[in-house]
């Protein structure tokens, strides 16, 4: 047991509204969206962040990657779509899971800090 929010999301302990899955991950909406469209893609591995990636648990990274353009076409994010990991406390990280975001549905900023 861990006190992780996105593992028991994972788990499904606390609700949350899925979009995709797949062995190695999970994806589901941001309660609180930055954008139309706001996606958390998360490995069901409990990873940190992405500055504890490594040879043995890069896979579940990958899949994480991977299903981001399945999950863009079924979103319908034809025009482009951002994807972002923040990391630490000066990437402004406030879940210690590894998690991508996946914003789009409109234009974004060019602002990237
Ligand atoms: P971070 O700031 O760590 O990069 O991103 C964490 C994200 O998790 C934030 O965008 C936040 O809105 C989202 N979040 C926090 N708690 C919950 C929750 O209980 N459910 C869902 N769906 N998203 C959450
Ligand atoms: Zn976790």
């Amino acid at each position: 047991m861990n006190d992780c929010l996105f593992c028991a999301i994972i788990n499904g302990d606390i609700p949350s509204t899925k979009v995709y899955e797949n062995e190695k991950v999970f994806a589901f909406r941001d309660i609180n969206p930055q954008a139309p469209t706001h996606i958390l893609v998360v490995p069901r591995e409990h990873i940190e962040s992405v500055d504890a990636l490594n040879a043995q648990n890069g896979e579940s990274a990958l899949s994480c990657l991977l299903a981001i353009p399945e999950i863009a076409k079924a979103e319908g994010l034809t025009g482009g779509y951002r994807v972002i990991s923040n990391i630490g406390e000066d990437g402004g990280q406030t879940v210690k899971h590894l998690h991508f975001h996946i914003l789009g549905g409109k234009k974004l900023s060019e602002s990237m800090n």
